[in-house]
């Protein structure tokens, strides 16, 4: 399975998972249609499924003009974003299965940033290989999605899972905001000297306009501090000893930076 990451509006990512061998591919959260058509063109690729994680609208702004240059395709999504996911399908939950080819993705229920999200985990299809994870909004490089429909301990619960994965995990978070993550996240963790390498390199790419998506999971439980409410110096930070606390603390402070 080969994965295309393809920019679409100001920052979001789109991918595009091909099946060569098939000649199939499958969309995560298609902002837009525009690119993701003319890349199943070059590829001469069937469009088989697309795989929402969450009902915004720079998620699933491009399903319904995918659906109509491929009527064959299917729409897959949390089962509480039932009504809010145009031509949605197939409504998933915890623990259901969901096939790309010979890949087959176990549904996380990741609610927070909204109180439907859904992520893809596609554990690595040989040993020593990386699994891939489709997180939409849940957990960025570097940060977290905001709290619009969900509450700190819905969020907290959520990233857990998400923290009990393989570190050699890719993390395919659905926008380019890494940067700005990080410069938020030397303000509460300065101490921390993966998270200052791990800025140096970050600020290098953005420099050179190259995307920081994906990232490695294990990066992410070592530098993201939204990964890292039980660390004693983050606690110390926001004053709390309560992880859930810690970590809305956190996340309040975020929204104000
Ligand atoms: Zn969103
Ligand atoms: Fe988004």
């Amino acid at each position: 399975m080969q994965i295309y990451r393809l920019p679409a509006l100001s920052d979001n990512y789109i991918f595009l998972l091909h099946d060569a061998d098939r000649q199939i591919a499958a969309v995560v959260d298609p902002a837009k249609a525009e690119p993701v058509l003319k890349r199943l063109q070059e590829l001469q690729a069937e469009l088989v499924a697309i795989f929402n994680t969450h009902h915004h609208g720079d998620h699933v702004g491009g399903n319904v003009r995918l659906l109509n240059a491929f009527p064959q395709a299917i729409v897959y999504g949390g089962t509480d974003d039932r009504g809010r996911i145009p031509r949605q399908q197939v409504f998933l939950q915890e623990g259901n299965r969901v096939t790309f080819g010979d890949r087959v993705a176990e549904v996380l229920f990741v609610p927070g940033h909204t109180r439907a999200h859904i992520a893809y985990y596609f554990p690595p299809s040989k040993p020593g290989d990386l699994g891939e994870l489709f997180c939409g909004d849940t957990l960025f490089a570097g940060g977290c999605g905001r709290l619009f429909e969900g509450t700190p301990a819905q969020m907290v619960n959520s990233l857990s899972k998400i923290r009990e994965l393989p570190d050699r995990t890719r993390v395919w978070c659905a926008h380019e905001y890494t940067l700005k993550n990080l410069q938020f996240a030397l303000t509460v963790d300065q101490q921390n000297p993966d998270l200052q390498a791990r800025y140096e390199l970050v600020k290098g790419m953005r420099d050179r306009s190259e995307a920081t998506v994906p990232s490695l999971l294990g990066d992410e439980k070592r530098t993201n501090p939204f990964l890292r409410w039980e660390q004693p110096n983050l606690q110390a930070r926001v004053k709390s000893q309560d992880p859930v606390q810690t970590f809305a603390r956190l996340r309040g402070m975020k929204d104000q930076f």
